[in-house]
């Protein structure tokens, strides 16, 4: 423990973790198999965050996150580690994704072939497509290592125009950014939202080429290549969920880092951190408030020798922080956009869906909602996918409603997004009647929207890792929204706090 007075052998560090979303859980969990001390600070009476799966008369859905992918090399040790294997349930005809276009669903393309034939884009920007390795030329002065001020804050809309179009940007970027992020293309920085993307460019010039050849590459390089432990390849981009759903993951590792360690009902107010950690204090002292009735830790000042912040930054600038006695003011933190959606869960009997569509889900571009007068940003065919989340006579649903472009329409009553998810299901999929089952969640800040200035937030997380000794920031803030980017993010954060624990203890024993 923290503060033990036992001078003989080193004394086991502790780490405090704010928050237990996916980041914080997974931060924990990689410090508790080394060894560490940790204590999960969550304000929420339930661990997960932005994860949360419910059910009920025979329906399972997800309220928040719904698939994944092994998008990092984290994720599938991760996986491994918990034995979920055996759990990963993989979405059935799961390429199948469409798009709407002039008012109805088209598949999206999902290789050349298909894009040659389908209606989704006009010939003029599928030439646009085929053309761009060649007109991107590495020769292009933006290959040249210097990027100037223009293009680090260009936005997403921007980047994706110069390359492939407008149309492009309407009817393939417009729909994916709305449906993964909440955002829009001219609000979205390329840089920030597409950090991979924007980097292809550099190096290569051409996005295709680019991405052809990195693919090439990685397939080159054994180092890179995502096996499990038994050698065997594991697709990085295919989605997938839980048997019961993505809670299980969060269940899992819940589990791990075990119930007493994660304080639930457990709000941190103020963080205070001595100037160079002195050890026998642990160098962090944590005050809470706790709505646990009965905590022993109410109001009690806790002593750790680290910090992984993993709360949004919304929640950071409502904490006090302390440094070697005096104020440490977090004025120089950007207030951050946060993008607000609400998500429709309805059912409908069989044979009220007219014309039932196979696969993942329909994306609505804003383009096509203008036009036709649709108000949903998309839905996923979430019983199409798993078959066993709903009752065999249902389909189920999962709408999304709001974002950057529909920020008011996020928080409108429950009885009015009901009609409009069945307005919108009814010219899509020729749903008739009214649904069967509804349930309606509203995320308030559902997602950061990865501004144009997103750089000066990072710049400022920098500075409060830099200034503040043993404290580190992870999650959905900083590298990424997507599940796979903040598991890695959190355990990339444990990472750090483990070095920086092996310093202190070196530092420690030397004096
Ligand atoms: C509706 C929706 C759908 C999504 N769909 C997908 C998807 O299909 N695929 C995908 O990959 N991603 C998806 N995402 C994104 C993904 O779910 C999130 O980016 C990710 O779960 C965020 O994890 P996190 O740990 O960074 O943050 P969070 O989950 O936000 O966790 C932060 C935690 O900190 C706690 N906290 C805040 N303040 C304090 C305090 N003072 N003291 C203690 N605790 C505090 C909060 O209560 C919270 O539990 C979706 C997100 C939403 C909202």
């Amino acid at each position: 423990m923290a503060g033990s007075d036992d001078t003989r052998a080193a004394p086991a560090r502790s780490v405090a973790v704010v928050g237990a979303g996916v980041s914080g859980l997974a931060a924990a969990y990689r410090l508790r198999k080394s060894g560490v001390n940790v204590t999960v600070f969550e304000a929420g009476d339930r661990a997960g965050g932005k994860i949360r799966s419910n059910s009920e008369g025979g329906f399972l859905w997800d309220e928040g996150a719904n698939t994944m992918t092994e998008s990092e090399l984290e994720v599938s040790r991760l996986i491994d580690d918990l034995g979920l294997q055996d759990r990963q349930q993989y979405p059935n005809s799961q390429h199948k994704r469409y798009i709407v276009k002039d008012g109805a669903p088209v598949l999206i393309p999902s290789d050349p072939i298909s894009l040659i034939k389908s209606s989704v884009l006009s010939t003029k920007s599928k030439f646009a497509l085929f053309l761009e390795p060649f007109i991107y030329k590495k020769t292009s002065t933006r290959n040249s290592g210097i990027v100037s001020d223009e293009h680090l804050s260009e936005s997403v809309g921007s980047f994706f125009e110069r390359h492939f179009g407008q149309e492009v940007v309407d009817y393939l970027i417009d729909p994916f950014v709305a449906g993964t992020s909440g955002g829009d293309p001219e609000s979205l920085s390329i840089r920030h939202a597409f950090p991979a993307l924007w980097n292809l460019e550099k190096k290569y010039g051409s996005v295709i080429a680019g991405a052809i050849l990195s693919k090439l590459t990685a397939k080159r390089d054994p180092v890179k290549k995502t096996s499990d432990s038994s050698g065997k390849r594991r697709n990085r981009r295919v989605s997938f969920s839980f048997l019961g759903g993505m809670q299980s993951l969060i269940d899992a590792l819940h589990n791990e880092v075990g119930d007493g360690n994660v304080k639930l009902s457990t709000e941190v107010l103020s963080l205070a951190c001595s100037v160079d950690g002195v050890p026998a204090s642990g160098g962090w002292s944590i005050s809470i408030d706790s709505k646990n009735t009965g905590s022993k830790e109410f109001g009690k000042k806790q002593a750790f020798d680290a910090v992984i912040m993993t709360a949004p930054l919304s929640n950071v600038q409502k904490m006090k922080f302390m440094k070697g006695g005096a104020p440490f003011v977090l004025d120089f933190l950007p207030k951050v956009d946060y993008l607000p959606l609400s998500l429709m869960v309805t059912a409908y009997k069989k044979e009220d869906v007219k014309r039932p569509l196979e696969g993942f889900g329909v994306l609505i571009p804003y383009k096509e909602q203008q036009k036709h007068g649709l108000k949903t940003l998309g839905t996923l065919f979430s019983s199409m996918m798993f078959p066993d989340r709903a009752p065999s006579d249902q389909f189920l649903y999962t709408t999304f409603i709001g974002g950057s472009h529909n920020r008011d329409l996020a928080g409108a009553p429950t009885t009015i997004l009901k009609q409009l998810v069945t307005s919108d299901l009814r010219k899509l999929l020729g749903v008739e009647g009214q649904p069967t089952f509804v349930k309606h969640v509203y995320w308030r800040n559902a997602f950061p929207l990865y501004g144009r200035d997103y750089n000066s937030v990072l710049e400022a997380i920098e500075k409060m890792e830099k200034n503040l000794p043993g404290f580190f920031y992870a999650g959905n803030n900083k590298d990424g929204l997507a599940v796979g980017s903040v598991i890695a993010s959190g355990s990339k954060a444990a990472d750090l706090a483990i070095s920086y624990l092996e310093s202190r203890t070196k530092h420690d024993s030397s004096h």
